[in-house]
């Protein structure tokens, strides 16, 4: 009898695990994966996908009204919410089942439980078997935080609840300052809502380039989003239909909806990680791994969210990937987690590569900033009141583009690309000798001649 069932025992049918569990079957290792709710995971079911339908649906909302400068009328448009939630979960279900049969037509087997480690090579699953593996891969994701516990938690939403809302709320009150929060902020004021944002810091989006923070903030405020910042919600008192939010600052919101989305955490407990002497990394409570995405078990590799290293879904399979690579493919493979571009789809995007400014003016002696804020072409039609922000951060010495940060229409297309001449290592030079392409937003990324700042750090200049 051979000594282990199988040669890798993924836990988590999410974008790593699935992955990880196709390439490492392609590789002729025999595969299970367990997956405890629905295949495809975080960023199928209840992440990027299902947001960024509702994204595109809510900016339907402004190209409407921005049609009108064009000469279209467009008579009785109205929305409704429960087509939309329909024809979502027709597309996530879709979607789900074309991962399951992926991973089949892989070689993999797709085992439908809760899957726990019990020691090194045995996992205890939900339903009631036991399975010897060579290889534990745990790629269990991550899950909603909702901070301290305050009174009246319990008609908090978080983000998994608003993908399944029986109705739009009319008033919606969101806590958090990060992307999925400004993200649902966009979508919920798109499709109609009053929306007011509550975040504990100065200023939202912190970790983002400190004019992408400025600039986005006056666009969502003058797009009637309030938010209020250096206040958190503190209570929360449910009367009948209505919500009523108790903040820090002493003021009360009224609401029909409360969500939080103040952070994630990874998805480590109750797994027995202890069984198997699975060490946590200290500094961020993700499972602690090296490199090569190898825990402190010789057998037994996490990928993706549960590591908290960039949580991402293109990192989570690129991690996926060059695991099974690495230990079923003959070919070891390290991922690259420098210069991975991100994108905020609140509304208008953000795209982001690379160094933010301050980052850039901490790590390097000269510091050359290029910035422009332009009014977009189709507002000069519309009449929106709406500018577009790009900025290069530029390493004086080298002339080596070390970010680009875009907010406004396709900044997150744009971004794309051009995290490909960051990752070269390309120079304002070669930004400048790309012939621009007119008439289009990015074209100010190769014209930008004369840099709006240049910082010497000070130790430098000495
Ligand atoms: C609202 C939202 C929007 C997002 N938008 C974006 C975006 O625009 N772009 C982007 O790149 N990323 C986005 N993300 C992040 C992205 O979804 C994650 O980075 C990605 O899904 C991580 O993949 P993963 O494989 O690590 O984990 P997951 O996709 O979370 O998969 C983990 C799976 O493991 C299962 N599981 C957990 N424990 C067990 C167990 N013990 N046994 C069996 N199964 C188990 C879970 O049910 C889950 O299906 C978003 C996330 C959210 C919440």
């Amino acid at each position: 009898m051979a000594e282990f069932d199988v040669d890798l025992f993924v836990i988590g049918g999410g974008s790593g695990g699935v992955r990880a569990a196709r390439i490492a079957a392609s590789h002729g290792a025999r595969v299970m994966i367990a997956e405890e709710y629905r295949m495809g995971g975080t960023c199928v079911i209840r992440g990027c996908v299902p947001k960024k339908l509702f994204v595109i649906g809510s900016h339907v909302h402004q190209e409407i009204e921005d049609a009108a400068g064009f000469g279209w009328t467009i008579p009785g448009a109205t929305f409704d919410w429960p087509t939309l939630i329909a024809n979502k979960d027709k597309e996530i279900a879709r979607l789900e089942a074309a991962y399951t049969a992926n991973v089949e037509k892989a070689g993999a087997q797709i085992v439908k439980a809760r899957a726990v480690i019990g020691d090194p090579h045995t996992l205890r699953l939900s339903d009631g078997k036991t399975v010897k593996a060579r290889y534990i891969l745990i790629a269990t994701g991550g899950a909603p935080n909702h901070g301290m516990t305050i009174a009246g938690i319990e008609h908090v939403i978080s983000s998994n609840e608003a993908f399944h809302l029986k109705a739009l709320p009319k008033r919606i009150v969101i806590q958090g300052g990060g992307y999925i929060a400004l993200e649902f902020a966009g979508i919920f004021a798109g499709f109609g809502s009053d929306v007011t944002v509550i975040y504990r810091g100065d200023n939202i989006l912190r970790g983002f380039d400190e004019d992408v923070r400025t600039h986005v903030r006056s666009e969502l405020e003058k797009r009637g989003i309030t938010i209020i910042t250096g206040a958190t919600v503190t209570r929360v008192d449910s009367h009948g239909k209505d919500v009523t939010s108790h903040l820090s600052n002493g003021a009360s919101l009224a609401s029909d909806q409360v969500m939080f989305a103040i952070g994630r955490h990874p998805n480590v407990a109750n797994l027995g990680l202890e069984n198997a002497g699975v060490a946590i990394n200290p500094h961020n409570g993700g499972i602690a791994v090296d490199a090569w995405s190898k825990t402190s078990v010789p057998n037994i590799y996490a990928i993706g969210d549960v590591t908290h290293r960039s949580n991402l879904t293109p990192v989570a399979i690129r991690e996926g990937h060059a695991f099974a690579d690495t230990v079923f493919g003959n070919h070891p493979v390290q991922v690259d987690h420098a210069n991975i571009p991100t994108a905020v789809f609140c509304q208008p995007e953000i795209g982001s590569v690379g160094l933010t400014e301050a980052r850039a003016r901490a790590a390097f002696n000269v510091v050359e900033i290029f910035k422009t804020t332009f009014r977009p072409i189709k507002a000069t039609m519309s009449g929106r009141d709406t500018r577009v922000l790009m900025k290069l951060v530029v390493d004086g010495l080298t002339d080596r583009v070390l970010g680009c940060h875009i907010v406004g229409d396709d900044a997150a297309e744009i971004i794309q690309a051009v995290a490909i001449a960051v990752k070269m290592k390309a120079t304002k030079a070669d930004f400048d000798a790309t012939m621009a392409l007119h008439p289009t937003a990015a074209e100010e990324l190769v014209t930008m001649r004369s840099p709006s700042a240049r910082y010497v750090r000070e130790a430098a200049a000495e």
